[in-house]
């Protein structure tokens, strides 16, 4: 994947819903058109970054819900390091607001992806569902429900 944020650096198919996305172990990115696959205008591995691409459609937005499933104060421990991946995640694009809710039984997040399996991938890296102390529940909205500035 070329250098820069993923969403400069991929162009439109970095939030288009017929991109599929594939990280090695080496954590190398690589980015398929799966519209190249019944459309011949398309190629499988577009030149990045992509720009006025007229297959683009929208990918999915995501509610992510946080449910804590240890006390209190067991989240809280590693409440600065889950803080640090949200922001991480946020200066990478994919991560766009977060919250604890009240009375703290958990959180959530709203999150945008390529697809469901690459914000899998993210979830499962974050302190709360690596450390056991939440589980987390991914909600996908559908593109023809999002509306103004998430409609990215
Ligand atoms: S349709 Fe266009 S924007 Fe979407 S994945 Fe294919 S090349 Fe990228």
């Amino acid at each position: 994947m070329p250098a820069g944020s993923p969403a400069d650096a991929v162009g439109q198919c970095f939030t288009c819903w017929w991109m599929r996305s594939t990280t090695t172990r080496r954590g190398s990115t690589f980015f398929r058109c799966a519209r190249a696959e019944t459309d011949a205008r398309f190629v499988r591995y577009p030149t990045l970054p992509v720009r006025n691409c007229p297959g683009y459609e929208v990918a999915m937005l995501f509610v992510v819900l946080m449910h804590y499933t240890q006390p209190l104060d067991a989240v809280n421990a590693v409440r600065a390091e889950h803080l640090r991946h949200l922001e991480a995640c946020a200066a990478r694009g994919l991560i766009h607001a977060w919250a604890r809710r009240e009375p703290p039984t958990g959180g959530l997040f709203i999150a945008t992806a390529p697809d469901r399996a690459a914000l899998e991938a993210v979830v499962a890296e974050d302190p709360y569902v690596r450390a056991g102390v939440a589980t987390p529940e991914i909600v996908e909205v559908p593109p023809q429900n999002v509306r103004g500035a998430l409609r990215t």
